[in-house]
């Protein structure tokens, strides 16, 4: 697997506003996107931190990923995503390498990148997410 770095960190939120207010007026983050992405039922905001951005994600359907994680575990560090290039065959590389991917084939995601994700089973319990910008 070739990383270059931390594309960005998801959050999982149960109030985007809420949340944007937060890392605007006391983090002094400034957020520069807000994207609803359907595949995903979420709703997603985003920060530039240096090279990595922070990714609000706030649920937009009450059978969404994101419903079911703030249920089972509450608010917090939802996902770690990761830039690769050719992400097709990091996730060949990987599966190779037994990891369990959510994937198999990369998606569109927020921002138009490609991504796709590795089972949590198979990350030390840290959803993982490769993404590309093509
Ligand atoms: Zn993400």
């Amino acid at each position: 697997m070739e990383i270059s770095h931390i594309e960005h960190i998801g959050i999982a939120v149960a109030d985007l506003e809420g949340a944007i207010a937060f890392y605007e007026n006391t983090l002094g983050l400034k957020c520069y996107r807000i994207e609803e992405v359907s595949d995903q039922k979420v709703k997603t905001a985003f920060f530039q931190v240096g090279q990595t951005k922070i990714e609000l994600l706030e649920s937009t359907a009450a059978d969404g990923p994101i419903t079911k994680f703030i249920d089972k575990k509450g608010e917090g560090l939802h996902h770690l995503a990761f830039a690769v290039k050719n992400i097709e065959k990091q996730l060949e590389e990987v599966s190779a390498k037994g990891v369990q991917l959510i994937d198999s084939k990369p998606r569109k995601g927020a921002e138009g990148l490609d991504i796709a994700f590795l089972h949590p089973k198979s990350t030390r319990g840290v959803l993982t997410e490769l993404c590309e910008k093509r």
